[in-house]
């Protein structure tokens, strides 16, 4: 098989020939055929999260094959697998854990440390093939196409687990959705289309604003605007949840300003930083400040049930040949790209 490897941290990715893998036991083999490029494949191939005061979190290594959105079709099988054939053609829920800890039995396996995700820390779609340990990560995607497949494995899952996480909503509950990035958009979509929710919707680009008004969002304001938090709290009596895909500071900090009493800011983006509070203001305004890592399998089922019944609108999609993962990176971080990059396997 051939696999993208990272070497020091930023530089090009390294095409490199290993031998394909047998698949032993219920692990299935399956031939790449889309792969998403996320935000977290650029920190993982630069080696760092800012946390903020000057600090980094080291999570780079030699030799790791990036890209956890997969979608690939079934060309072997372990003797133990069932509910899996050759041909088959699948989404891959990455977030795979070692099945033994308490967060795993807990149905957390996204939450298993180290766990053994795919593009993470097992060897991921920036690749001919992949090596899967169980049919049980495995979906059928329904009509929508194969590099639209691939997305729901994490912008999609993402941004449905963190929606899930809002809860049940009274007609008043207002719901806000700062930043209309790859994930935000794909939270707007699952929000308007599969869960009823017409969030407000904040950006710092006019541009992703309009787009979002063109999927039928009712309220949109550019945070750029230093009143923006307070229309946004007069607007709605302080909205119920924010969601944050950005995870700035900046954004974190708009969140707060958003909230009533009793409100949730759900934190997704990992832009990174650092947040300081009255801890007084948690207690007395009742809050919730809770992060939201992808989602569980369980969350995965609900999503591709979704996606499979037609009931979320497709996100915009670049497809981009795998001989250019390094190229589509540095794009991604150039901020260069309008929804998904999709890279299709040209290699086989
Ligand atoms: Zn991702
Ligand atoms: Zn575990």
């Amino acid at each position: 098989m051939r696999v993208y490897q990272t070497t020091t941290p930023g530089a090009e990715l390294k095409l490199v020939e290993l031998p394909t893998p047998t698949p032993q036991g219920t692990e299935v083999l399956l031939r790449t055929v889309a792969c998403g490029v996320c935000h977290s494949d650029i920190h993982m191939h630069d080696g760092v999260f800012n946390l903020g005061h000057g600090k980094q979190l080291e999570v780079g290594r030699p030799g790791m094959v990036l890209g956890h959105e997969i979608f690939g079709e079934v060309i072997a099988i372990g003797p133990g697998a069932t509910g899996v054939k050759i041909g088959d053609r699948r989404v891959v829920f990455p977030w795979i854990g070692c099945g033994d800890c308490a967060a795993c039995k807990r149905g957390d396996e996204q939450l298993c440390t180290p766990g053994r995700a795919l593009g993470i820390v097992e060897s991921g779609g920036f690749a001919d093939h992949v090596l899967v340990p169980h049919s049980r990560y495995l979906f059928d995607k329904g009509k929508v196409s194969d590099s639209l497949a691939a997305t729901y494995a994490c912008s999609g899952l993402t941004a449905y687990s963190a929606l899930k996480k809002v809860g049940q909503l009274q007609a008043e509950d207002a719901v806000v959705i700062i930043g209309a990035g790859g994930v935000g958009m794909m939270a707007i979509q699952i929000a308007l289309s599969a869960m009823h929710i017409n969030p407000i919707v904040v950006d710092i680009d006019d541009a992703k604003l309009q787009a979002a008004q063109a999927l039928g969002v009712s309220q949109t304001f550019n945070s750029s605007d230093p009143q923006a938090a307070k229309a946004i709290r007069k607007a709605t009596g302080g909205a119920y949840a924010v969601i944050d895909f950005v995870g700035a500071e900046a954004s974190v900090n708009f969140g707060l300003g958003c909230l009533r009493k009793g409100g949730m800011l759900i934190i997704v983006g990992l832009y990174g930083g650092a947040l300081s509070l009255p801890i007084p203001f948690l207690p007395m305004n009742a809050r919730i400040i809770e992060g939201s890592y992808v989602g569980t399998l369980q969350d995965m089922n609900e999503l591709m049930e979704l996606v499979r019944a037609g009931k979320i609108a497709p996100i915009e999609i670049q497809e981009r040949p795998l001989a250019e993962a390094h190229r589509a990176l540095l794009d991604l971080k150039a901020g260069k790209v309008r929804g998904r990059q999709v890279l299709m396997n040209t290699l086989v």
